[in-house]
């Protein structure tokens, strides 16, 4: 099939390629070309999709593609669609998680028509499977798991019947009903679809319908001890809401015939017909619910939310905006071909996003004293800048003083020729302000520098070279010590750095990246940023984009970096 328009990984090109062909009205997907045959050809009257996320974990950005897909197709073509929670593996599934995903699904701009809960159905499936047993269609299997797998066959032999396949309806009838009174343990005994055990595809070969699971269940509570599994649940659960298209991931493909044979065997007046699209892969990240269970339990991160996590909540916290990611989903596009996308298209994403609304303020991660020798100590200086270079929002104001702080890495003891920033002897330009000279350097028992004495040109002010003087390269941030405010920021990068931890030798866990996190506690923002909430955002003016966290209190704001203002790591990949 020819869907090949996923955007190539290469990040800097598939973007602009991207952007072209957004102008250009993005062509349909498969999946909207088939809804478009569908009601031509009136086999449904109204799309009706459904996201179904099994609650034993948080969301993640692979999710938001299909929330994204499906929701998507709801207000494209007038549809609906539900959040339906698949909730049949009562050990793994909790309320907390039931709750978290409602939030990240509302966050991200979507609103469900029902809410619905594959448990809700569960005396419905009892009865289909009463009714297959008594067409023979389905029997109580007592062999051990040992023997079902080996039963089962391989690829290329098939499998072979269980010796309770030909029970009596009569018998079956007994067992199951012995099966749903709790006479039986764990493992004993399974009710089977009887389909073929020489299928070639190993899902037809007489699959699992339900098994004995003595664990009380988040929403029917000890109602029940015999839960359906996935395959036989999924596809009723969407006839019975009316689903038209159900759409899941490709590793689905296999499970396809099995969808169709539950429903018609269950003589179901509506069917909805399942499609696979390629799941959501990028670099540089792990995506499974059990891995990212792994890294908030055994504490490689501080929790779902952690900002490093990919997470919606942890995107949300991070400074992600549901836009940036809706508009990362749109682009990367709905195909049939798995491939892996570069993590710099989505920051790409965030950034594009913040630089537009964000506004700009000046801050110091990682102070350095500055001391203008020759500034006289009780002036003070007004200065102005735009809050936003694009947009008409007005100016902001604060004052230039004797004492500042610029960030310690804009200046060097013994920079190399082309460091355009501070240095013995050097010139720079203050944003917005001065052109300093630094005349002196303190240093502590170490050699640290730990104050520089600067002196200023007064003429400079406000972007001036006065005649005759050579032009300053370099401009550097900085803030008044006298009037800036202390805040901590927290400098968050790549969790891992391997592009794929999955396939690492030594495991996922030994590509942590170890500079992921860094807590600058002691950094200061320009004067004039009162009252800053959780979610406000900002750019740090040459530094990045920075999202209060909800660690924010009134005495001292919490910035977390969102995206940093240029693309870091393909300076990183290059000169690999
Ligand atoms: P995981 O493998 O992370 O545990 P899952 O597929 O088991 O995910 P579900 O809660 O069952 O998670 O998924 C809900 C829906 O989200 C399904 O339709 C599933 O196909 C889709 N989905 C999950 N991960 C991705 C992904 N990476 N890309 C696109 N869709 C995804
Ligand atoms: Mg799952």
């Amino acid at each position: 099939m020819d869907q090949n328009c996923d955007i190539p990984t290469d990040s800097g090109k598939g973007i602009r390629m991207a952007e072209n062909s957004e102008k250009m009205e993005k062509p349909k997907h498969f999946i909207q070309l088939k809804i478009d045959k569908d009601l031509e050809t009136k086999k449904y009257d109204q799309v009706y999709t459904r996201f179904p996320p099994e609650p034993n974990g948080y969301l993640h950005i692979g999710h938001a593609k299909s929330i994204c897909l499906n929701f998507g197709l709801k207000s494209q073509y007038n549809g609906k669609t539900n959040l339906r929670f698949d909730d049949t593996n009562p050990e793994t599934e909790k309320q907390e998680y039931i709750d978290s995903i409602k939030e990240d699904v509302k966050w991200l701009g979507f609103e469900w028509d029902q809410e619905c809960y594959s448990s809700s159905y569960f005396q419905k499936l009892y009865d289909i499977a009463i009714s297959m047993i008594e067409r023979g269609m389905a029997y109580v299997c007592h062999m051990t798991p040992e023997q079902t797998k080996e039963y089962r066959g391989t690829l290329t032999e098939p499998g072979k019947n269980s010796p309770f396949r030909d029970r009596s309806v009569e018998e079956n009838l007994v067992e199951f009903e012995k099966m749903k009174n709790g006479e039986y343990n764990e493992g004993v005994c399974v009710l089977r679809a009887k389909i073929d055990m020489a299928a070639p595809n190993m899902n037809m070969r007489d699959p699992i319908m339900y098994r004995v699971k003595k664990t009380a269940h988040p929403k029917t509570g000890t109602e029940w001890c015999i839960y359906p599994m996935y395959d036989y649940t999924h596809g009723l659960s969407d006839s019975f809401e009316g689903i038209t298209h159900s759409l899941c991931t490709l590793e689905f493909a296999d499970h396809r015939p099995l969808y169709d044979w539950y429903l018609k065997a269950a003589e179901v007046s509506h069917f909805p017909e399942q499609t696979e699209f390629s799941r959501l892969n990028l670099d540089h990240t792990v995506m499974s619910k059990r891995r990212l269970i792994q890294l908030v339990e055994e504490g490689h991160v501080d929790s779902w939310d952690d900002p490093r996590m990919l997470t919606i909540s942890g995107m949300r916290r991070r400074g992600f905006t549901p836009k940036s990611i809706r508009n990362f989903c749109d682009r990367i596009g709905i195909t049939k071909k798995d491939n892996i996308i570069s993590m710099s298209t989505l920051e790409h994403a965030i950034r594009e996003d913040l630089d537009e609304i964000a506004e700009r303020r000046m801050a110091v991660t990682n102070p350095l004293k500055v001391t203008i020798t020759n500034f006289p100590e009780d002036e003070e200086v007004d200065v102005s800048a735009p809050k936003h270079p694009k947009k008409d929002l007005g100016e902001r104001n604060f004052k230039f003083t004797k004492e500042l702080y610029i960030e310690h890495d804009d200046f060097m003891m013994d920079p190399p020729k082309k460091f355009f920033r501070l240095g013995p002897g050097r010139m720079v330009r203050l944003r917005n302000a001065y052109v300093i000279q630094c005349d002196e350097v303190i240093q502590d028992e170490n050699g640290k520098p730990i104050e520089l004495k600067c002196s200023y040109i007064k003429e400079t002010f406000g972007g001036v070279t006065p005649e005759g003087m050579k032009k300053v390269k370099g401009i550097i941030h900085w803030v008044s010590a006298k009037y800036a405010k202390p805040i901590e920021v927290r400098i968050y990068d790549r969790l891992f750095a391997h592009p794929n931890p999955v396939a690492a030798e030594d495991g996922f866990l030994s590509t942590l990246n170890p500079e992921s996190k860094q807590l600058m506690r002691t950094a200061f923002i320009e004067q004039g940023v009162d009252g800053v909430k959780p979610g406000d955002c900002y750019q740090f003016e040459r530094l990045g984009f920075f999202t209060a966290d909800p660690d924010t209190t009134p005495e001292k704001a919490v910035f977390n970096r969102t995206v940093t203002l240029k693309d870091t790591w393909a300076k990183v990949s290059s000169r690999n």
